[in-house]
């Protein structure tokens, strides 16, 4: 039982013996009290019961994450060795074989159900990784496996490849109005 529920039965528990209390010494003359102390105490009952499914909620949640995370743990230890057997222990994008970690081309956060997928998984330096995350496109125009990483997106999520072509469109657009500026001629 949590504090929370100790602190809602203690609630109850002193309504209830006060609804005894009037019971037994005023019975008839106090019926609003009464009902009101009732009405009261089954509010509680109520709330120490949503206390009770939250907390088996959330237990059931995070033994699930806890499972995910497990395995996931295992695919990036597997991904690792593979890249250390084929001689590609560096990052994918940038080819720095510092801070390195793993990415997703199709985020975790919007694609769950692709966490575990190994081929969704790339390694890359922390630099590389924080760009595809927050769409740095200067940087992820430079990606050497940029077209791997849009190609797994595009099989998988329609919604999120365009997103990425748009920002890469937007990106090389800007970059050509700066360059006609530079040249004096009028941007379209
Ligand atoms: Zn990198």
């Amino acid at each position: 039982m949590t504090e929370k529920q100790e602190k809602l039965q203690k609630v109850n528990n002193e309504i209830l013996e006060l609804l005894d209390y009037f019971h037994e010494n005023f019975d008839e003359e106090m019926p609003i009290i009464q009902r009101d102390l009732k009405s009261i105490s089954n509010q509680v009952i109520e709330l120490i019961g949503k206390e009770i499914k939250k907390k088996n909620m959330i237990n059931q949640i995070s033994s699930k994450e806890t499972k995910l995370r497990r395995e996931l743990t295992k695919i990036y230890a597997e991904i690792d060795q593979k890249a250390w057997d084929e001689e590609r222990w560096h990052c994918w994008s940038c080819g720095k074989s510092q801070s390195l970690t793993h990415s997703h081309a199709c985020s975790r956060g919007q694609n769950k159900e692709l966490m575990l997928d190994k081929d969704n998984i790339f390694l890359q330096c922390i630099e590389c990784h924080e760009a595809w995350e927050n769409r740095i496109w200067n940087k992820i125009v430079n990606f050497k496996n940029l077209k791997e990483m849009l190609f797994y997106v595009l099989k998988h999520n329609d919604k999120q490849f365009w997103e990425l072509i748009d920002g890469i469109t937007i990106f090389y657009e800007r970059e050509l109005n700066s360059i006609k500026e530079s040249l004096n001629i009028n941007p379209e």
